[in-house]
């Protein structure tokens, strides 16, 4: 991505753009238009071609030297003026069948001419035109080395290195034999964008900079970006002139010319300063790629004047840079192989704990634990609704604050890799500067996409020394014509700085495990959530069945019970038992037959609450109780009892009916288990945002009104609290209290779980006892 930073406009705005003519007038890097320079370096000439008839379109203004024919005399003529029929031949037989878009290909040797020496053609096609440079072979009368065997070797060796040192250590000394320049450096950049000199071989008697770090604007974002494009960037003479194209926008388009992948691309004048103030005479830099992204660079430096790396060479560095990338990646596994084992073994031994122990809980409370494996100073989990925490982290609070901030980084809009990691949390997020001291590093990864679930790791803050190579604060300007602007550093002096705030660096060995850590832990939650779906289709199934069969054997018993009554009853009427006992016994039956008969009804009551459709409405709860209350003191005949409603109850979604058959069994229950004299009973609700806690509610009713029930009657014992909600289950005998069938709570629990509710209670034997219920109607229920 191109950084734009519109800040204010170029001095070149409304004309195109060329070092020669714009180059010092840059006060931002960011800006420079590094792919469109409109110039080349003037040790070889460019052609830029209408592929259709090879005319001419554009010309370097040096063509004179090189190809004999002023660049203004070449335009619209074909290309045939500049290097005869016979390359005219070999060029269009070269653009008829290799792939040469955005990618240039050696064409053929332009043979020499007077006093110009023999010319290498490469050429590519881009945006709509094709691109010709020609370069001096630099070819000796000795013969060309055996390019192929030798990278060969290269390529064999590299393969050798058992630690990435190693492989970076080989890399630079086998390019620094092709190439033969005097100092080869690779670069690594971290993860803040600032570069390290990683590995070095060098001439004897330079001074080394292995070790040195440079600031991240010394390779500005414009350049980062091509060397994701490029794989070889020579600069042969820093000091050499720049020859600009003629005219200097294509007369077809009037677009400039995109150089990103020429040879010859001019180098900005930053860059070029930048070299001369390191005492550099010429370059060549090949990037390192891991996974697309820029890894490093490889940097090779000259201090002896001009080297011109010719073609052939260049090639051989292409190839070996990306040698060196895939190898690259393969070596760093290789280093870090055991330690990837391990983290995988611990990952996988804390998956089966969690998918064992039913909850991800266990994976911070239990052996091993997240932070087992891991080279951290502690993990943190958030998971319903809470931080589970092992090692040293940050406070709750801390944390709260920590994943609200996470929220907003734009890492986890990433399909594929949702990561976000970091060796100096307080640079980015600022109120993070509060516990350094424990989490200078983070790494966090999401566990679904909704509502933030996260597995974080924190890191210590580790004061190091870094070795500048020149004080990287230090921003020097010099007056230019469009007022002051930003130089290249000129002082490379060691300066040491001691970096407050900043964790040991993550390694991709242990990103790669996080990433892969987060995505068993999703699988284990989805199928888990598909287990749980599973058994609760299962459920309800089996609770249909079971509210089927109840109708059934409910209803087809009622039959014969109803002919055993009527036998029991016959048989008393006509007198022909004349036996007392008999007599007893038969009108036992016909008892029991009738409490049978009652028990029957509660049960097909009981299956209907289970089967029928509810109708849920918006609901005034306060009619709802009062007809309750009415219809419940229609049965009762004792002395008044005091119904209290302490404020207004809310309106609730449920099914009107059944909601008001909830409160006639809960209200019969308190004034039909109360041997006080003055029976008081208090119908409530506590708000959603009043304090639950008070109630003993449980897990699930967070967030909803809880409605109470409270009465001063004989209370329950805490070991019935369970069983009283069972199926004629009486505490009492059964007549005493009024009687009952013991199946009122039954169908209360019933018609509140259809309501997607819980019913709970708390009570004092002999002082009283209070219900209470939720109803989270959804409308459709
Ligand atoms: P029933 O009232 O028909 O016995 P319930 O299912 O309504 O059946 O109640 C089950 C048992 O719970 C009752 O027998 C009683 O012992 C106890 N119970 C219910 N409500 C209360 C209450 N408010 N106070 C004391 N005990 C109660």
């Amino acid at each position: 991505m191109i950084r734009t930073t519109p800040v204010r406009p170029t001095p070149w705005d409304g004309q195109p753009y060329s070092i020669k003519r714009h180059g010092v007038t840059i006060t931002n890097c960011d800006s420079e238009p590094v792919q469109t320079p409109g110039c080349v370096q003037a040790h070889g000439a460019m052609l830029v071609l209408r592929p259709a008839d090879l005319t001419v379109l554009q010309a370097s203004e040096n063509t004179d030297r090189l190809l004999g024919h002023r660049a203004d005399t070449l335009l619209n003529k074909s290309v045939q003026v500049a290097i005869g029929s016979d390359g005219e031949a070999r060029l269009k037989a070269f653009f008829a069948t290799e792939p040469t878009d955005r990618n240039p290909l050696y064409a053929f040797t332009l043979p020499p001419r007077n006093d110009v020496p023999p010319l290498d053609v490469t050429a590519h096609t881009v945006d709509g035109v094709a691109v010709v440079e020609f370069e001096a072979t630099g070819r000796t009368e000795a013969g060309e080395p055996d390019y192929y065997a030798l990278v060969k070797k290269t390529v064999t060796r590299l393969q050798s290195a058992k630690t990435l040192q190693q492989f970076c250590d080989l890399t630079s000394d086998e390019f620094r034999t092709l190439t033969g320049l005097d100092r080869v450096v690779i670069y690594k950049f971290h993860a803040d964008g600032h570069g390290e000199v990683f590995a070095e071989s060098k001439r004897a008697d330079l001074d080394p900079w292995l070790g040195l770090h440079y600031p991240a604007g010394d390779i500005p974002e414009p350049a980062r970006e091509v060397f994701k494009q490029i794989w070889v960037r020579p600069t042969p003479d820093v000091a050499g002139e720049l020859a600009e194209l003629v005219p200097l926008t294509n007369p077809d388009t009037g677009r400039p010319l995109t150089m990103t992948h020429c040879a010859l691309r001019g180098a900005s004048v930053m860059y070029t300063e930048y070299l001369e103030n390191m005492k550099v005479t010429a370059g060549l830099t090949m990037p390192i790629r891991r996974d697309g992204e820029l890894w490093g660079l490889i940097a090779c430096h000259h201090y002896a004047g001009p080297k011109h790396v010719p073609y052939q060479v260049r090639a051989a560095c292409e190839f070996l840079a990306q040698v060196v990338s895939l190898q690259y990646q393969a070596a760093e596994e290789r280093e870090h192989l055991v330690y990837r084992l391990k983290l995988d073994g611990t990952h996988q031994q804390l998956l089966a704990q969690a998918a064992r122990d039913g909850g991800l809980a266990s994976m911070t409370e239990g052996r091993p634990s997240l932070l087992d494996g891991m080279a951290a100073g502690g993990a943190a989990l958030y998971h319903h609704d809470r931080w589970w925490r092992v090692g040293t982290t940050p406070s709750e609070a801390q944390l709260d604050a920590l994943g609200e901030w996470l929220n907003d980084r734009p890492e986890f809009a990433s399909p594929t890799r949702p990561l976000y990691a970091t060796d100096s949390l307080a640079q980015q997020c600022p109120p993070a500067a509060a516990f350094t001291d424990v989490a200078s590093g983070l790494v966090a990864v999401p566990l679904s996409r909704l509502n933030r679930n996260w597995m974080l790791w924190f890191r210590p803050e580790t004061i190091q020394t870094v070795n500048w190579g020149g004080n990287p604060h230090e921003k020097p300007t010099v007056p230019g014509p469009h007022g002051p602007r930003l130089t290249p550093r000129r002082s490379f002096e060691l300066f040491q700085e001691s970096v407050r705030g900043r964790s040991l660096p993550w390694l991709a060995v242990e990103l790669d495990a996080v990433a892969r850590l987060r995505m068993l832990v999703m699988e284990l939650v989805v199928s888990r959530a598909e287990r749980l779906a599973d058994l609760n289709a299962d459920l309800t199934h089996s609770n249909e069945q079971l509210d089927a069969f109840n109708y059934v054997a409910s209803h087809d018993l009622k039959e014969p019970l109803r002919g055993i009554h009527k036998y029991a009853h016959q048989l008393l009427e006509d007198a022909v038992i004349v036996d007392q006992d008999h007599r007893r016994k038969l009108s036992g039956l016909m008892r029991l037959a009738l409490r049978m008969d009652s028990l029957l009804d509660s049960l097909l009551h009981f299956s209907r609450v289970g089967r029928v459709a509810l109708v849920t409405e918006w609901t005034d709860l306060n009619e709802v109780v009062a007809e309750s209350i009415e219809m419940v003191d229609a049965r009762r005949s004792e002395g008044p009892p005091e119904i209290v409603v302490p404020r207004p109850l809310p309106h609730a979604l449920c099914d009107r009916v059944w909601c008001r058959e909830i409160f006639v069994n809960l209200l019969s229950n308190a004034l039909k288990y109360n041997d006080k004299p003055q029976k008081r009973v208090e119908v409530g609700f506590i708000a959603p945002d009043e304090d639950h806690s008070r109630s003993g509610c449980p897990e699930g009713s967070a967030g909803h009104t809880i409605y109470y029930m409270r009465d001063n009657g004989i209370g329950i014992p805490a070991r019935h609290f369970e069983q009283i909600f069972k199926m004629f289950k009486r505490l009492h005998g059964r007549d005493d209290y009024g009687g009952g069938t013991g199946a009122g709570l039954t169908i209360v629990q019933k018609l509140i779980e259809r309501h997607h509710g819980r019913v709970w209670l708390d009570s004092t034997v002999a002082e009283g006892t209070t219900f209470y219920f939720t109803l989270q109607g959804r409308v459709g229920t």
